[in-house]
């Protein structure tokens, strides 16, 4: 069987950045950079002050000076200052030719015709240098960054009132199974509600992608195809359920019957085993996850978001493995990998990882709250409270560290 990382391997390997598009930098949050954002100018653009106080030669302090201008923020200063001179300055105002240091105002007696300095102020005190942020022709921003807020901050200071990047690949959610119905039908014995398509929609839309809910298709070979042909259209296409071993279990055939190349069949890692990525013949890149709701996200999670990320061009494509205080034991069968389902927690300054109380891959409530999946590796059977387990930051948050 496949090890984990040889298939995020295999299925990376089936992925390449889509096209670029323009949007408002209004619109950018989340998106990825597909261009360095360099600086086209200095910032600060020029030397200026830290401070409310004057501008002055630190040579002529302490003392008292005589007060020559007044130079608010947003204005240009059109005095030099000279020996035994000093200009009021207000924070952020450009520093004027001649002033060397800053003498903030609380070391004054504030004084506007005269000032009184009472302390001696070292040269370059509360002066911020000329392209101390950011210096022209500098890369500020990589491509391939995901946008967060601080990026917005900084592009909008650039002057990018629009931004360049990755097109956001579109997956078709595909859910299976003859007992799945609508979230809204009627009830009736036997069915279960399709849960599996909006969280994979909701999982998608975090990595970047734009959803399609395509429906519940009928255990059949034929309707299987039908509906992923329908699909094609799309860039991944994602089915949740079909792929175990049952008699009803149509997903792989059907992808097959596509012309499909399967890179991807049976991982070692629990949940999540029966998994199958292909390559179809239009390029388009097809996943069959497992029908169990933790399964089905657990898969999604290490295999679809990171190509969804390749696929906007995003650089940084796996969440963080972090050693974190177990709180609990955590219990596995030790044949494959495991990964368990944590609440990592700040308590007294530091970290814990609470295992949820239910492990099974059916039981959906298990992944509420859930932050971190922690990883036993094969051959391990128990880690015990207070020892440090490795675990897969998965909160939105993470993406990207
Ligand atoms: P399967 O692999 O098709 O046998 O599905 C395994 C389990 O997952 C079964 O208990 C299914 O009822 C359940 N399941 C399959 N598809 C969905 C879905 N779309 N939403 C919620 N549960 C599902
Ligand atoms: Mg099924």
């Amino acid at each position: 069987m496949l090890s984990v990382e040889e298939a995020q391997e295999r299925v990376l390997d089936l992925v390449t950045p889509l096209g670029i598009e323009q949007v408002a930098l209004r619109d950018s949050l989340h998106r990825v950079l597909a261009e360095d954002a360099a600086a086209a100018f200095d910032v600060p653009e020029g030397d200026n002050s830290a401070m409310d106080g004057y501008a002055v030669i630190a040579d002529d302090t302490p003392g008292t000076l005589r007060v020559i201008e007044d130079i608010p923020a947003g204005t240009v200063p059109q005095r030099r200052v000279e020996r035994g001179t000093a200009s009021r300055i207000m924070t952020g105002a450009l520093v004027p030719e001649g002033a060397d240091a800053i003498a903030q105002v609380e070391l004054t007696d504030g004084g506007s015709e005269l000032v009184r300095v009472d302390r001696k102020v070292e040269r370059g005190t509360h002066v911020r240098r000329r392209g101390e942020d950011m210096r022209a022709g500098d890369t500020v921003i990589a491509r391939g960054t995901r946008i967060g807020p601080a990026e917005i901050g900084v592009l909008a200071s650039l002057g990018q009132s629009s931004v360049t990047v990755g097109r956001k690949p579109t997956i078709a959610i595909l859910a299976t199974g003859n007992e799945v119905v609508e979230v809204d039908a009627p009830r009736r014995a036997g069915a279960i509600v399709n849960s599996n398509s909006y969280a994979l929609a909701a999982l998608a839309r975090e990595a970047g992608a734009e959803p399609q809910l395509r429906g519940i298709v009928s255990d059949t070979r034929e309707a299987t195809v039908a509906a992923l042909r329908d699909a094609l259209d799309c860039d991944f296409i994602v089915t949740s359920g079909g792929v175990s071993a049952g008699a009803y279990d149509f997903v792989k055939d059907s992808i097959a019957d596509l012309g499909a190349d399967t890179r991807v069949w049976r991982v070692a890692m629990k949940p999540g085993k029966p998994v199958v990525v292909s390559r179809l013949p239009g390029g388009q890149v097809a996943f069959g996850l497992p029908g169990n709701p933790v399964s089905c996200m657990v898969a999604f999670i290490l295999f679809v978001a990171p190509a969804i990320r390749k696929a906007t061009g995003q650089t940084s494509l796996f969440p963080p493995v972090v050693n974190v205080r177990l709180d609990a034991p955590l219990r596995a069968a030790g044949d494959r990998r495991a990964y368990l389902r944590v609440r990592v927690t700040a308590r007294d300054g530091e970290l814990f990882a609470v295992p949820m109380k239910a492990q099974g891959s059916h039981v959906s409530t298990s992944m509420l709250g859930a932050n971190g999946l922690a990883i036993i590796e094969s051959g391990v059977t128990r880690i015990e409270a207070g020892e440090l387990a490795p675990v897969l930051l998965i909160g939105y948050t993470f993406n990207g560290m």
